[in-house]
């Protein structure tokens, strides 16, 4: 029986919209591909025993080299979504492993506390995600006209690493791609498949990075973590 967790670090978007000609999780951040920093966050958890890595096809062996250095990983080709690319991670994930961590390498700077602070969440839970207040108002909006305003007390701004236990992170998938569903994180296929998931804080410094400007600022943030 393994104990400890996997991380499935999803690493295979195209990141069209950092504007990049390489796949976001490749661009350099600090001297190093952000992918790297992502699976080093994971590695130095504590729980973690090893990472699989979802690569988009043709950098597979790109991604293989980067994990070397780091620690106990495998590498699987992604798929057209990230639900598909989480789904092709998990048939490569152990059968006795009893919990898994999925994290977007795009978030480079979650710390290794956060993982813990997920995992240990897991006990009395299927599963506990990271969550950050919500600083504005929401509204939801039908054909250019608001329907309804949100309290805002009652919602978070989601993050990764996201804990599960794997046999209902498992069933989930496979119903959901049964369902011919694709949704955006792990937690809405558990909650979807009506399991239930414990909220823990998130960290403000855990912002992924999506555009050009949050590469500026993820810079910004590394210079700042070199200087202490
Ligand atoms: O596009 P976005 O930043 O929301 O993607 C979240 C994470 O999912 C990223 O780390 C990205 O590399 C990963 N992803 C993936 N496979 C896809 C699409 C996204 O592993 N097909």
């Amino acid at each position: 029986m393994t104990w400890g967790a996997v991380a499935i670090v999803l690493a295979a978007g195209s990141g069209e919209r950092l504007g990049e000609t390489t796949p976001k999780a490749f661009v350099s951040l600090a001297g190093r591909p952000i992918l790297a920093h992502a699976a080093q966050a994971a590695l130095s958890c504590g729980e973690v025993s090893s990472v699989v890595v979802a690569a988009p096809s043709g950098l597979e062996d790109l991604a293989r080299s980067i994990l070397q250095s780091i620690g106990p990983h495998a590498v699987v080709t992604g798929g057209p979504s990230r639900q598909a690319s989480v789904r092709a991670a998990l048939a490569l994930v152990p059968e006795d492993v009893l919990a898994i961590v999925c994290h977007d390498a795009a978030r480079p700077f979650a710390r290794p506390e956060l993982f813990s602070s997920v995992l240990e969440a897991l006990a009395g839970s299927d599963g506990a995600i990271p969550l950050l207040p919500v600083p504005d108002t929401i509204k939801q909006i039908r054909g250019g006209y608001v329907v309804a305003t949100e309290p805002r007390d009652e919602l978070g701004l989601a993050q990764t690493p996201q804990a599960f236990a794997a046999q209902p992170l498992r069933e989930a998938h496979r119903r959901a791609f049964e369902a011919g569903l694709d949704l955006t994180d792990d937690a809405a296929i558990m909650e979807w498949a009506g399991y239930r998931i414990r909220a823990v804080p998130g960290e403000p410094t855990n912002f992924k990075i999506t555009t050009q400007d949050d590469l500026v600022r993820a810079e910004l943030h590394a210079g700042e973590l070199a200087r202490g």
